[in-house]
């Protein structure tokens, strides 16, 4: 069987390290493959080098490097380069790298300058971390170099367009956002292999992302959204708020900024065309309508045995919706 699954960063990254779990207790999955096609809207180029967090996130918590009560960032990781730039009185101050990490981070930017396709660097990267053995293929949404901006109101009058990662970590997604725009996505081609991917999948997940930050860039790429409304596999995803609010971060203010209540059903909303199932947590209200098909379940991923049980939730949906005859 060949998985397709997209995914941001840290709800991405442990709901899929959960459906790697599953598949190594569940027999009759032996030899089933994972496409990971990973946001790269939240890449930022700092102190001179590029930076992808989701992709990062992805390879640190498949790979078992990453901090674990961090959710991101590398494990047991010390931060000298980041205390020695500070001192150097370089900016900007409000992200957070380790040297470990600061390794990943340079050896990707000396192959980018080096005219390597992110797509290539990042399989590099993936071979580090022994991705290829657990049978996952992790492939950025593409090799164009794509920024979300968040607009905001400047102080004083007008506004201005700040960079996500500013938005989200240095202001907390406070400061309230009038809309996203994801520089340079219209011409953006998808990374080679990615509509491949959710075209021969037998089967596609969306893992809890954020719907309008991590995958609603994804699905802003030329392409990616056809090809998933084309493909003949089930797509289920799972909801990443639990009554009404999300497990962490900000996607209720995401969800605000584009005019949208912070629900199960707004989200699964955003994916209507292409959708045919649904997981929302047992105290989220939904009704069960024909299209998508919704499950309750507990949607907490408290444990990596709670992740891998909601991940052979998903995945038992689909399967059972594939058998019932494929895409509604
Ligand atoms: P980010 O790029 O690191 O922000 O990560 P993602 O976009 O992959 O995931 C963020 C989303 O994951 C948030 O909207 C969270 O609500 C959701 N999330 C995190 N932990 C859980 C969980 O345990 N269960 C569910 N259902 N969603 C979660
Ligand atoms: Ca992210």
């Amino acid at each position: 069987m060949h998985i397709t699954a997209l995914a941001g960063g840290v709800g991405g990254a442990r709901f899929l390290r959960g459906l790697l779990a599953h598949l190594r207790r569940t027999p009759q999955l032996a030899g089933t493959r994972l496409t990971v096609v990973g946001n790269t809207g939240d890449d930022i180029t700092l102190f001179g080098l590029r930076v992808c967090p989701d992709i990062d996130t992805l390879l640190y918590t498949l790979g078992g490097g990453i901090d674990e009560a961090q959710g991101w960032g590398r494990a047991d990781d010390t931060h000298h380069v980041a205390g020695e730039l500070a001192r150097l009185g370089a900016t900007p101050q409000w992200f957070t790298l380790g040297d470990r990490d600061f390794g990943t981070h340079v050896f990707r930017s000396q192959l980018l300058g080096q005219g390597m396709p992110l797509s290539e660097v990042v399989s590099r990267l993936a071979a580090r971390w022994g991705l290829d053995e657990q049978g996952v293929t992790l492939l950025p949404m593409t090799d164009t170099p794509v920024e979300t901006h968040v607009v905001v109101a400047a102080d004083g009058e007008g506004r201005r367009a700040i960079h996500f990662q500013e938005w989200w970590v240095r202001h907390q997604a406070r400061v309230p956002a009038e809309r996203f725009v994801v520089a340079g996505l219209d011409g953006a081609a998808p990374a080679p292999g990615v509509l491949d991917a959710l075209r021969s999948a037998d089967v596609v997940l969306l893992p809890p992302s954020n719907p309008v930050v991590s995958i609603g860039i994804i699905l802003g790429v030329p392409g990616v959204r056809d090809a998933l409304r084309g493909t003949r596999a089930p797509v289920v995803g799972v909801s990443p708020l639990v009554a009404g609010r999300p497990v962490r971060g900000h996607a209720d203010a995401c969800l605000r900024a584009i005019g949208l209540e912070s629900t199960s059903a707004a989200v699964a909303g955003l994916y209507a065309d292409f959708l045919d199932g649904w997981l929302v947590d047992e105290a989220d209200p939904m009704s069960s309508a024909a299209s998508p098909r919704v499950l309750h379940r507990p949607l907490l991923m408290s444990s990596p045995e709670a992740s891998a049980d909601l991940a052979g939730a998903a995945l038992e949906l689909a399967m059972s919706l594939q058998q019932a005859g494929g895409r509604a």
